[in-house]
């Protein structure tokens, strides 16, 4: 594995990938690798030719009093973890690199952007993703770029763009990998301690007793919103938002509908945790 700094390097790599005819993967992260992102890893190793992992810490998706100066960082366990993985490179770039003197240019996605994270975060939190992500498709170039579904409201920003953008890429968005407990895994788990990290399950058993009255048949979404409340009531969090939106253009449902995300994030200790399940009308 080739751990690469510069966007020309990663240019020269992909180039010489590419005149030989092989596909190439990418996998955008932050790092501190966990199970979920190892499964991203692992799934464009067996679908790609060349896979390459970015390991960018995106200050501009970052607000002001969030945890960018404590973000958890570990760069030499990572590109172990990565290399087990078959990753053939590990793109890790300054925020130089990325940003550089006078860079003023920011890609907003409306509408998708306003609900949830949107607006539980700020609107530069989009921003910042829809923006370097972009960045990263047009550096890397990829076939297919992998996702996970633990962020579903960014597989939906991602996707918007790639539309609305003409980018020629695949989107794969990817299951969510959880702890032996449910707990949803995190690089802020970390931000967990025992007691915090105990209350930390509720988050699923509340997706799952919502989840339970669904598939029992239950589609008015306030009492499946209710059922889910209770559990996180229970284990005395306080949700910044609990919510049904429908899975693919996030608009608020009364029912559910075919597809319906209900998604959560709360702060259990120090840490904001986010967590979804996608009700399906059929299960
Ligand atoms: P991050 O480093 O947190 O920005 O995450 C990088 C990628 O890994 C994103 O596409 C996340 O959605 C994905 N990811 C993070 N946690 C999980 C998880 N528990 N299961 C599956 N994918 C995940």
């Amino acid at each position: 594995m080739r751990i690469l700094r510069t966007i020309a390097e990663v240019r020269e790599a992909v180039r010489e990938a590419k005149a030989q005819n092989s596909t190439v993967g990418l996998v955008p992260t932050m790092g501190a690798f966990h199970q979920g992102h190892l499964s991203l890893m692992r799934r464009a190793r067996q679908e790609t030719d060349l896979v390459v992992v970015s390991l960018f810490v995106n200050p501009t998706q970052f607000a002001p009093n969030e945890d960018l100066s404590t973000y958890p960082r570990d760069e030499e366990a990572d590109a172990r973890m990565a290399e087990q993985e078959g990753v053939d490179i590990l793109f890790a770039p300054t925020p130089a690199e990325i940003y550089p003197d006078g860079f003023a240019t920011n890609i907003h996605v409306a509408g998708l952007t306003d609900v949830l994270d949107g607006a539980s975060r700020g609107a530069h939190h989009f921003d910042g993703v829809a923006t370097v992500v972009t960045k990263l498709f047009n550096i890397v170039r990829p076939d297919v770029a992998y996702f996970g579904q633990k962020d579903a409201q960014q597989v939906l920003v991602v996707r918007r763009v790639v539309r609305d953008l003409d980018l020629d890429v695949r989107i794969e968005a990817c299951p969510i990998v959880r702890e032996p407990d449910g707990l949803a895994m995190s690089s802020r788990n970390v931000y967990l301690d025992a007691d915090a990290r105990q209350q930390a399950t509720a988050l699923n058993r509340a997706l799952d007793a919502a989840q339970a009255l669904h598939d029992g048949g239950e589609r008015d979404a306030d009492s499946i919103r209710s059922a889910a409340q209770k559990v996180l009531r229970e284990a005395g969090i306080h949700p910044e938002y609990l919510e049904l939106r429908d899975a693919e253009t996030l608009e608020p449902v009364a029912r559910t509908t075919r597809e319906t995300l209900l998604a959560v994030a709360a702060r259990v200790g120090t840490a904001r945790l986010i967590d979804n399940h996608v009700l399906k009308a059929s299960s």
